[in-house]
């Protein structure tokens, strides 16, 4: 299930742009590995130009839910002077959280994404100019949209 875009028509398209770059590889591990569908819903709520922020829904939920009950969600922001790396490993925290508690009500199972070498989860970094998974206990790192 591809990741559904929703605009208020208020973000810039490079914004927009940047932000779609940023989370493709994010959003391909938790598809590839969960088979999840996500919403990704763009508001100008925060106008400051030194960041790009989103927010990431379950498939079919968005904002218009979140005013009539709370709803899982994670939020993204980015900024813009961080390294591309870093902020695809700040995406992908934002998103690894609201996918673990997303996993854990429908299938009471959590802690995505798994180490495949150990009973933990893999964690988000930049490492050397790459983002990267990171297993706690010194396993090799996994790139982050390369999780199969
Ligand atoms: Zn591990």
């Amino acid at each position: 299930m591809t990741a559904v875009w929703l605009t208020d028509g208020s973000t810039l398209v490079d914004d927009e742009t940047a932000l779609r770059e940023v989370l493709a590889p994010v959003l391909v591990d938790v598809e590839e590995t969960t088979g999840m569908g996500l919403t990704v819903e763009l508001r100008r709520n925060v106008p400051q130009a030194e960041d790009l922020t989103c927010t990431v829904f379950p498939e079919g939920k968005s904002w218009d839910d979140f005013e009539v009950e709370p709803v899982a969600r994670a939020t993204i922001r980015l900024t813009r002077r961080n390294a591309f790396a870093e902020q695809i490993a700040s995406a992908a925290s934002s998103i690894e959280s609201l996918v673990t508690k997303e996993q854990w009500e429908r299938a009471g199972r959590g802690g995505w994404p798994p180490c495949q070498l150990h009973n933990h989860q893999l964690r988000p970094t930049a490492s050397d100019g790459v983002a990267v998974w990171r297993c706690p206990s010194g396993g090799p790192d996994v790139p982050i949209g390369e999780l199969r």
